[in-house]
């Protein structure tokens, strides 16, 4: 695979656009156009030369959506081919404020976690900046016509909020997310306020302490699912290296270095992990401290035996939270209709296509 040239900033752009002998303004029409989501042979005003020199290195494109999936609630689901043929997906919501755009840092997973399509076949390779960037780049620009909806500024665009629970562990993969969000709330590029950025760990404990000190005040979200160790280990792998205890510590400390509460994300799994007892266990665990708790219905994955809890089940545990004084929400279901769960969309996706070209080679043969 060729280099992405989204991975680039403005000034390490300008630097490679003088070392293949060109002019500095150059670099500055090349990484506007970028930003608007041209693919280097579309980058407006850039001379034919310079883009030939540019796709001896870099790749035209970084991805491309494959197939876009619309849901009757306004999301949509986004299945973005790499350059090397790797499937990633992303979701975009639609809320009165402005848009939030859901994305993958990893293609597969490594983590484990039980519930979870996108580790069902392993990590298949991290995602570099340029390819994380990128996603929100191609949405923007399908949706350029909305942007006054939402959006700040003269340049108004309309993903407004960036959530990093796509597919992958954005902790496992550090430097290259951490790049991302240097581009992503870069004044000269996409401008996003690390306030409306959320990153969601299962809870790498040494780079939750490392992100603190990064100064991007993003919100931090921990995926816990379980109130005890033996529990939590049950359903995350992860779990038999980072305790509870020093994952709350190093909330803690994340608190203390950025100001930003925390949040917590508990998928309710029913006969698991959401009866009235862990509710009581979940509210001892977090009383008093400066978080909030998002519950999620599990999205039952087909490959996996664990069971979505009920509605009225759901709406007691987070009764049971805010009687003890947690701050918790419910989260909407949003796009159930098209494979609400992370990996879900891609690994349908794959076996639709296999079984389509299996039945192919079949009727070949
Ligand atoms: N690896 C990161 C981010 C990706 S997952 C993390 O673990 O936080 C984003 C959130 O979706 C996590 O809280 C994850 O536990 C949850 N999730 C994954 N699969 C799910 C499913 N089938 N149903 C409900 N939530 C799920």
């Amino acid at each position: 695979m060729k280099k992405i040239l989204q991975d680039l900033s403005l000034a390490e752009l300008t630097q490679e656009i003088i070392s293949l002998g060109e002019r500095k303004f150059r670099a500055a029409q090349a990484f506007s156009g970028l930003l608007s989501g041209k693919t280097v042979e579309e980058l407006p005003a850039v001379p034919k030369a310079l883009k030939e020199k540019l796709l001896q290195t870099y790749e035209n494109a970084p991805l491309a959506v494959e197939k876009t999936f619309y849901s009757s609630d306004g999301t949509e689901k986004y299945l973005f081919r790499l350059a090397d043929g790797n499937l990633i997906e992303g979701v975009l919501m639609k809320y009165k404020y402005g848009y939030t755009q859901c994305v993958s840092t990893q293609a597969g997973c490594r983590m484990g976690c039980k519930f979870c399509a996108s580790t069902l076949n392993g990590l298949i390779r991290n995602l570099t900046p340029g390819e994380i960037l990128s996603q929100i780049l191609l949405v923007n620009a399908l949706h350029k016509n909305d942007a006054d909806l939402a959006g700040e500024g003269k340049e108004k665009r309309a993903v407004t909020n960036v959530v990093l629970m796509g597919s992958g562990e954005p902790l496992d993969n550090y430097d290259n997310v951490i790049k991302f969000l240097r581009l992503l709330t870069a004044k000269e590029g996409l401008n996003v306020s690390a306030r409306n950025i959320s990153l969601s760990t299962c809870g790498l404990v040494p780079k939750m302490y490392r992100l603190a000190d990064e100064g991007i005040p993003l919100n931090l979200t921990v995926s816990l699912h379980a109130t005890e160790d033996s529990e939590r280990q049950k359903i995350m792998p992860v779990a038999r290296a980072y305790k509870i205890a020093d994952i709350l510590k190093a909330c803690a400390n994340y608190f203390n270095k950025t100001g930003r509460r925390y949040y917590f994300e508990y998928t309710l799994i029913d006969g698991e992990n959401c009866d009235e007892a862990h509710a009581e266990a979940l509210s001892a665990l977090l009383k008093g401290k400066p978080c909030h708790v998002n519950l999620i219905r599990l999205n039952e994955v087909k490959e996996r035996s664990l069971k979505a809890t009920g509605d009225k089940n759901a709406y007691r545990f987070m009764g049971v939270l805010q009687k003890n004084g947690i701050s918790a929400t419910l989260r909407r279901q949003i796009g159930a209709d098209i494979g609400g769960a992370c990996g879900q969309l891609r690994a349908a996706y794959v076996k639709e296509k296999n079984e389509r070209e299996i039945a192919a080679k079949d009727v070949r043969d």
